[in-house]
This record gives C-alpha cells, sequence and structure tokens, in this order.
C-alpha cells in the first residue's frame, strides 16, 4: 500500500492549479490522470483578474499575464453586424483591479506543470476513491493502468477530486446527488490563424445561437459558438458544414474564419451544468474543486476561473493550521467557497438562458435592453462581474520571479 500525503484526481486546470498550491506549500502531492497524455483541448480560456489573483499567489500571474492577449475591446453585436453594445478593455481593468486575459489552454497547462517537479503528475491513471477516510483514517483511493488494467491502493492524508464535471468522486461522496444536467445548448470551439481582413473581437448574439472571436498573442484566433440543440446530437455530414448552416452568413469575420477550418479541428461538447449545489464540497478528507463541485454555463466565461481559486483557498485551509485536521479545514474550505459558486452557477444559467433565447420577440426585446444598458457607457454592463471579477484570495502573492518548482 503507497502513503501519500495529497492526492489530486485529474490533471485539468483546477487539479493542476492544487498541486502547485500544495507543493508552493512544502506539501507532497502526486496527480493521477487517467488521459495518455496532458494535452488539452485546443481551445482558449479567459481569465478574469480573479483568477490572475490567485495564479500571483502560486508565482505564474504574471507570466500568464505576459503570454496572453488582452480581451474586453470590441463589443456585441447582431448576426447583421450592427452594433448592441462595446466594450472597452480598460475600463474593466480600472473596475476590476486588471484586464481580462486571453490564453491557449495549452500554455496555461504547461506553465502549470512546469512548476511542478518532475513525476508529480501520472498519466494513464484512473482513480477511483474508495473510502473518503475521517480525521482518524486516510483516505483510500484505488488507481488503474489505463494501459495494462493493473490495479493498486493507496492511502493519502488528503484526496482532491478534480476530476469534472462527470466526476466519479462526487458520485461516491454524495450517490444521492442528482448530478449535471443538459442546458438545452452545444458548444463548439476551434482555433484559426487570424483572417486576412482586420476585425474587432465580438460576442455576437443570435436567435438560440451565438458566436465569439477572440483574438490570441501567437496571432491565431480563438472561436466559439453556441446553438440550441437536443442532447447529443451531431451534424449529419460534418461539423464545419454544421457551422456553416448555422453562421455562414452572419457578419466578418464569422464566414472567413469558417472558410480557413479544417472539419477535424473542431471542437463539439454538449454543455451541461450542475444547477442543484452540492450539500458540501467534502467529506472525510476528500474535497472537490472546479467543474466536479459546480459546474456552470460558460456564459460568464467563469467555470476555470473558479476552479483556480478553489485551488489555492484549498491550500491555504489544508496548509495555514500547523496541524492538517481535515474535518476543519475542508469544512473551512466548504464554507468560503460553496456560497460564492453557487451563487455563479446560478447567475451563468441565468446568462446562458438569455443569450439563447429563440423566439423573436424576445430576441428583440433583449437586444434592446442590451443597446439601452450600453447607452449609459461600460460601468453599466460592467456591473453584472462585481462580485466575481474583484474577488481576492485569502492569502498574500508570492513573488513570481525565480523557481516557481521550488517550494514556497
Ligand atoms: C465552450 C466552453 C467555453 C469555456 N470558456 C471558459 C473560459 O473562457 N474561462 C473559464 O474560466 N472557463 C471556461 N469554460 C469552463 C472550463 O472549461 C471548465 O470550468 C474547466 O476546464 C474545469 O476545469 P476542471 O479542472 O475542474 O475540470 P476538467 O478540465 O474537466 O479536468 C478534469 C480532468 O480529470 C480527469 N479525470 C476524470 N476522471 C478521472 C479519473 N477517474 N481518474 C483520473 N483522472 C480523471 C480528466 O481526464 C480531466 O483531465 C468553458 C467551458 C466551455 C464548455
Amino acid at each position: 500500500m503507497e502513503q501519500h500525503r495529497a492526492v489530486v484526481v485529474g490533471a485539468g486546470i483546477g487539479g493542476l492549479t492544487a498541486a502547485v498550491a500544495l507543493h508552493r506549500r512544502g506539501r507532497q502531492v502526486t496527480v493521477l490522470e487517467r488521459a495518455a497524455d496532458l494535452t488539452p483541448v485546443g481551445a482558449g480560456i479567459a481569465l478574469a483578474p480573479n483568477a490572475q489573483r490567485a495564479l500571483d499567489v502560486i508565482g505564474i500571474g504574471d507570466r500568464v499575464r505576459a503570454l496572453s492577449a488582452w480581451q474586453g475591446d470590441g463589443g456585441m453585436r447582431t448576426p447583421a453586424g450592427r452594433w448592441l453594445a462595446r466594450t472597452d478593455a480598460r475600463a474593466a481593468a480600472a473596475r476590476f483591479g486588471g484586464p481580462l486575459v486571453l490564453l491557449h489552454r495549452a500554455t496555461l497547462v504547461e506553465l502549470l506543470t512546469s512548476a511542478l517537479p518532475e513525476g508529480v503528475v501520472r498519466t494513464g491513471a484512473a482513480a477511483t476513491v474508495t473510502d473518503p477516510g475521517d480525521d482518524h483514517r486516510p483516505a483510500r483511493v484505488t488507481v488503474t493502468d489505463a494501459g495494462t488494467g493493473a490495479r493498486s491502493e493507496l492511502e493519502a492524508e488528503l484526496v482532491l477530486g478534480a476530476d469534472g464535471i462527470h466526476s466519479a468522486t462526487r458520485k461516491a461522496l454524495f450517490p444521492d446527488h442528482p448530478g449535471p444536467r443538459y442546458s438545452g445548448a452545444t458548444s463548439w470551439r476551434v482555433v484559426v490563424p487570424a483572417p486576412g481582413r482586420p476585425f474587432a473581437p465580438h460576442e455576437t448574439w443570435g436567435a438560440g445561437r451565438l458566436w465569439g472571436s477572440q483574438p490570441l498573442k501567437d496571432g491565431r484566433v480563438y472561436a466559439y459558438a453556441m446553438a440550441v440543440a437536443p442532447a447529443g446530437a451531431h451534424a449529419p455530414d460534418d461539423e464545419k458544414a454544421e457551422l456553416l448552416r448555422l453562421f455562414g452568413d452572419w457578419h466578418h469575420p464569422v464566414p472567413e474564419i469558417l472558410a480557413g477550418v479544417a472539419p477535424d479541428r473542431i471542437l463539439r461538447h454538449d454543455v451541461h451544468h450542475l444547477p442543484d449545489a452540492l450539500p458540501a464540497f467534502h467529506r472525510g478528507r476528500v474535497a472537490l474543486l472546479g467543474d466536479a463541485a459546480h459546474a456552470m454555463m460558460p456564459s460568464l466565461g467563469q467555470g476555470g476561473n473558479q476552479a483556480v481559486e478553489d485551488a489555492v483557498v484549498l491550500a491555504h485551509h489544508a496548509c495555514t493550521a500547523p496541524d492538517f485536521v481535515p474535518g476543519r479545514a475542508l469544512a473551512a474550505y466548504t464554507a468560503d467557497r460553496l456560497p460564492r459558486t453557487t451563487a455563479i452557477v446560478r447567475k451563468a444559467a441565468r446568462a446562458g438562458a438569455l443569450t439563447m433565447l429563440s423566439a423573436r420577440p424576445a430576441v428583440a426585446l433583449r437586444n434592446t435592453a442590451v443597446s439601452a444598458v450600453s447607452l449609459f457607457g461600460p460601468g453599466l454592463a460592467l456591473r453584472g462581474f462585481d462580485g466575481i471579477c474583484d474577488w481576492n484570495p485569502p492569502v498574500e502573492p508570492v513573488p513570481s520571479a525565480g523557481d516557481a518548482s521550488r517550494p514556497a
């Protein structure tokens, strides 16, 4: 039986951030990832000042900002190209203490893994929590080698379930929870070379569908789309043909972006979320974080941001007291994170419903309201992010210069 101090199940953004946060606090940590490698999906991720401040705590905030493009200039449009609202990156930065930034997910994953010592992340290792443990008994995890099917058992002082929206750890801790629900919309994401003609970053709202095009720092463009669709549906031909049917006659740069996309580069995922809050984010010595704890619609761009916040807050509660008492430390984590993330999940669901309105009168009313609000300047639109993007971590940042892989 292997003995571990901290085990993280899942090497997504939440799990890797938690591993770095624990490592920097001097904890020995092992990350178990069932996938054969860490190549993340080929898409962008927007990080707001709240998540950037959490990344400052683990010493990589400045590097994230240096490798990302500023986001926030541009605005919201109709499919014909009329501007409904203009957004202003500087106004957002002034209000929330920094800019919104956009980077490729692979860049973020590389930054996080490079802050961990060799051997901390074990890929091809599917983990199942078999006993959450308690204050007097370690937690137990079974690890299955994805290649050979061989099983091994390990014990841990602390286990973090960062295994995403379809989390088996969540099911093990809270078997009666109804789990994720389909939001009614599906999503497409793609990273492409920039189109020839310049364009202003935009998110465009149609009837039951939306499209966003945002530049990355390396000159490419991250484009995403959503549309109302039955769960599990796929294009009868290919996803590029489907996107052309839905968005091919929208304003520039949408048709040009679509013209340059290879069908096999398009990611399509149904959007699920967790509208029913969990009773807690922990049981025994196991805590949930990220989508495993509070998956939300992407309408506020906060799912990954909240996973990063969780990770830093969890490491704070797990490592601050001289003695680690799981019942106490993890209850403090739940108390910090559950109310905040529950409110954001609900807000994201409301915003998502607004973007996916399909009936023409409702769409016209929504567009009129958005235009009217924008007449009062970006401040009013930004107010919707008050209490989200102005969040501060519970610990002081550490300097990001130097070797981030050394425990602080
Ligand atoms: C269209 C779209 C756009 C989005 N845009 C943004 C955005 O701009 N900004 C933002 O903040 N968020 C965004 N999000 C949300 C964001 O992608 C998620 O909230 C975030 O990736 C969750 O990270 P996570 O680490 O919790 O889970 P995941 O990224 O899902 O990682 C879970 C990991 O656990 C592994 N795993 C699962 N089960 C096991 C097991 N049994 N054993 C071992 N490993 C296991 C998986 O292989 C995976 O690597 C978007 C989401 C969508 C759908």
